[in-house]
């Protein structure tokens, strides 16, 4: 499902790309791919910021397996991530961007330079990584982007896209089934693809699970994933002021607007460090507002110092997707998107408050 698309972007292009990315294997295009990885090459993986656990498990799982083939891999994230995912195989060799640790941005602009190949994994636009963005779009490197993100931007070379897949962890398990290496999937492998599944599926809830999720999640499981333990691990960690920050949103912080159907909460910087918020805190608050019935749009607004961070969740046809790209500055899935506000945090609900209701129609249709 690999495809060369080394031209400049245009219309037709995106539309082959995902053309051939949705219908058909194009056994040319792998084999470009196959000989492209058939010998040692430096290779660095790029998740997108604030990795989630699909992010950094596709990634540390593709890395695992381009190892074991004799790579030199470098998994690069734009930022920290959450403690909830340190517990990764090939968790304490990634390259974690950082204001407390500013000599990894030379280290990672180094090693862009010096890779054949650059892997961008779980986002499908070089402005979601700031300054890696720039680092890679002016690298030499075969670019691969394996994503399944709407709207796609193209860079790259390889694209392994396509929106009908819940999560990029599951298109890399796709990917090395059609290289016809399934068996190098190890234990290590096998539980950060399935975390990826596991999360992006919300527990395989959402409506983005397909039969083939819980296929793949079986054949995962087959090669020495562990549920059970990739739950606890994710889910089950947090810590007692996480614990009670999700408490204090859920009764005092979270607002219903029944007239547009939406759920919203907002967290200032106070309020966040009165709970001692580490990153990955807010992770989930979100899925409450849609927990309500009847709620068709919940949206989470928090303080993160250089800019508001805004998650989206919808229900249905209503997309969070062209609210956060149309007002946000963002995007993403079209019922879980998130985007960004340079207002203040209150401005940021007033901007939401006003824009509603262009959405009230559609969000009282049943
Ligand atoms: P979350 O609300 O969990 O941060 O993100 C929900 C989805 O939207 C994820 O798939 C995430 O990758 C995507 N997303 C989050 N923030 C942004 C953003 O600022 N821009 C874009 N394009 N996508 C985002
Ligand atoms: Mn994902």
């Amino acid at each position: 499902m690999i495809s060369p698309n080394g031209s400049q972007p245009c219309i037709s292009d995106y539309a082959l790309t995902i053309k051939i990315a949705i219908f058909a294997i194009s056994m040319e295009n792998l084999q470009a791919f196959k000989s492209l990885i058939s010998s040692p090459k430096r290779v660095v993986i790029v998740t997108h910021f604030k990795p989630d656990a699909d992010a950094l498990g596709s990634s540390l799982g593709l890395s695992g397996y381009l190892i074991k083939k004799g790579h030199d891999v470098s998994v690069i994230t734009p930022s920290n991530y959450p403690d909830f995912l340190a517990w990764m195989p090939g968790n304490e060799a990634v390259l974690a961007l950082s204001n407390d640790k500013p000599e990894n941005e030379q280290k990672a602009e180094q090693l862009v330079d010096d890779a054949e190949i650059v892997f961008c994994l779980d986002f499908s636009s070089l402005s979601r990584i700031n300054s890696l963005g720039e680092m890679i779009r002016k690298s030499g490197a075969v670019k691969v982007l394996i994503d399944h993100h709407l709207e796609p931007e193209n860079f790259a070379q390889f694209v392994q896209w396509t929106t009908a897949s819940a999560s990029t962890a599951g298109l890399i398990f796709e990917l090395i089934e059609e290289l016809g290496e399934k068996a190098m999937i190890d234990q290590n492998i096998a539980n950060c693809l399935y975390a990826g599944l596991m999360t992006d599926t919300g527990g395989f809830r959402h409506n983005n699970t397909r039969q083939k999720e819980f296929l793949i999640a079986s054949e995962l499981v087959g090669l020495g994933a562990n549920p059970h333990e990739t739950a606890r691990q994710i889910y089950d960690t947090s810590t007692l002021e996480r614990l009670r920050l999700t408490g204090f949103v859920l009764s005092q912080k979270l607002v219903v607007l029944p007239e547009y159907n939406t759920a919203y909460m907002t967290l200032s910087q106070d309020e966040l460090k009165e709970y001692g918020a580490q990153t990955g805190d807010t992770e989930g608050l979100v899925n409450y507002g849609l927990s309500i019935k009847g709620v068709k749009l919940s949206v989470l607004m928090y303080d993160r110092k250089e800019e508001i961070k805004l998650s989206l969740r919808s229900l249905g046809d209503f997309s969070v997707n062209e609210m956060a790209r149309k007002y946000f500055e963002g995007g993403g899935h079209r019922n879980a998107s998130g985007g960004s506000s340079k207002l203040s945090l209150e401005n940021t609900l007033n901007k939401l408050l006003e824009i509603l209701p262009e959405y009230k129609i559609q969000l009282n249709k049943e």
